[in-house]
Order: structure tokens, then sequence, then C-alpha cells
């Protein structure tokens, strides 16, 4: 159990943010629910951590605005006085193949999904060292190991990811702070709610489990990493995919 923890999950209003804030809130952790424009998804992510018997906040930040991820991250030790876990999950896509691709698509997910997660570790490492303790977990994706046609963009920023996860893993670790990534294989969200049947079919496909994921199957390793059990793990990548990339 995390009781007493605080958390910040960003992109905690839909999907599979939803599902780690209430799994976060269900083990006790005080939960500040991040969001960008959906504000009633956020609300009745934090009244649904509530209704379990958890305590939650909705918070609207924008990941890719380092001065609102100042804000975001001053605003929350100002009250709580600590940041225990934070989880970068917000993400988006915009794809397109390479040749078609416009730079705006390419800047746009790069800036949410690699320098947002960039903006709040950096803005919380500072509180984790004095704290000498800390879970950070980023949102990383098995495009990122394996690329994706379509994806140059997604699959630059997830790599990102994965390569700042360890880095930082190394800066961290002797201060008892874990960074980890979790690389997620096709899950049931609206992300994956734009595809259309067939390529639905061809991804469950190459699924050795045989079919998409739900956000609880993530929610749960992350559930694990930001515990005490995981406490000897960091600089890790876990791929929560079916058996997809292996
Ligand atoms: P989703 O259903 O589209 O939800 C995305 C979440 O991110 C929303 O809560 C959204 O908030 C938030 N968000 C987007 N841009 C943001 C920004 N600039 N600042 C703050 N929040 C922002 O996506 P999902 O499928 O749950 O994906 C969650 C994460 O898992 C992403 O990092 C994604 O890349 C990764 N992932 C997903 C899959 C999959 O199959 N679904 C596979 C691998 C990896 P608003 O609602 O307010 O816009």
């Amino acid at each position: 159990m995390l009781e007493g923890k605080t958390a910040i999950v960003t992109g905690a209003s839909r999907g599979i943010g939803r599902a780690i804030a209430l799994e976060l809130g269900k083990k006790g952790t005080y939960v500040v629910v991040n969001y960008n424009g959906s504000s009633e998804a956020a609300q009745e992510t934090a009244d649904a951590i509530q209704a379990a018997g958890g305590q939650a906040e909705t918070y609207q930040c924008n990941v890719a605005d380092y001065e609102a991820c100042e804000k975001l991250i001053n605003d929350v030790i100002g009250r709580r006085g600590r940041i225990d876990i934070l989880v970068n999950n917000a993400g988006i896509t915009r794809d397109n193949l390479l040749m078609r691709m416009s730079e705006e698509d390419f800047d746009a997910v790069l800036s949410t999904n690699l320098k947002g997660a960039f903006h709040t570790m950096r803005l919380v490492s500072r509180y984790m060292l004095k704290q000498r303790s800390g879970r950070i977990i980023n949102m990383a994706s098995v495009v990122g190991v394996a690329g994706n046609a379509g994806q140059a963009n997604y699959a630059a920023s997830k790599a990102g990811v994965i390569g700042m996860t360890k880095s930082a893993a190394k800066e961290l670790a002797s201060r008892g702070i874990t960074v980890n990534a979790v690389a997620p294989g096709f899950i049931e969200t609206d992300m994956t709610g734009k595809l259309g049947s067939k390529v639905r079919e061809q991804a469950a496909a190459q699924i050795p489990m045989g079919g998409f994921g739900k956000p609880e199957d993530v929610a749960k390793a992350v559930g694990f990493l930001a515990s005490d059990d995981a406490g000897y793990i960091t600089g890790q990548v876990l791929h929560v995919d079916g058996g997809m990339v292996m």
C-alpha cells in the first residue's frame, strides 16, 4: 500500500492515465489528476477515486509548457510538502508517413511526449533528491523500441523517453529515487479507438496473447513500480504488450 504518499499523474483525465490514477488512489495515494483540456473527464476521475475511499484533486496543466509545469510542481509542493510519485503519462499522436509529416506535427508530439516528461522530471527531481526517495514512471511504448510506419514522430518521442529514463535512473539512484519506463503495446483507449478496423485486425494478429490490452493492465504495472516492493528496480523498461515485442 502507498498510504500518505502524494502522486502526480499527467494525462489522467482519460485512458491509461485515468486507470493509473484510480490504481494509485486505491492504494492510498493522494492523487493529483492532471489534464490539459478535458476538465469534466478529469473531475470524473477524481470523483471515482474519492467514491472508492481515496483522495484526489484535478489540476489543469499543459505539460509541453515549462512554466505551467513549474506552477504545477510548486503548487503541489506548497500544499502537500512532498511529491513521492511522478507518472509521466500524458501523450499524443499525430500520425503520418515521414514524407508527409509536417514539422508542426513532429514538434507537437515531441513537445508533449518527450519534453513534457523532461519538464516534470527536472522540476520534481530537486524535491525527491532532498527527500532522498521517489518514484518516477514514464510512459513509453513498444513503438519506441520497435518503430512503426507512420509514427516517426511518436517513435522518436518514446525512444527518447526510454533514453531519458535510463539517464535519470543513473543520476538519481544513489539518493533512493527509481526511474523506470512502462512500454504498452496496443491498449483500448481513445488513442487506439481512432484506428480503422483493418489496422486493428492487423495489430491484433501481431500480439501473441491475441488482442488489445486494457488500461488496467498498464495501471497494475505502474502500481507495482510505484510500490516499496519495486525498490531495487531502476532504469528498466517494462513491456505490457501481450508479448508483442520480445
Ligand atoms: P488518450 O486516451 O488519448 O489520453 C491521453 C491523455 O493525455 C489525456 O488525459 C489527455 O488530457 C492527456 N494529455 C494530452 N496532451 C497533454 C498535455 N499537453 N498536457 C497534459 N495532458 C495531456 O491516451 P492513452 O491511450 O491513454 O495514452 C496514455 C499514454 O500511454 C500516452 O503517453 C501514450 O503515448 C501511451 N501509450 C498508449 C498506448 C495505447 O495503445 N493506448 C500504447 C503505448 C503507449 P486531455 O483529455 O485533457 O486532453
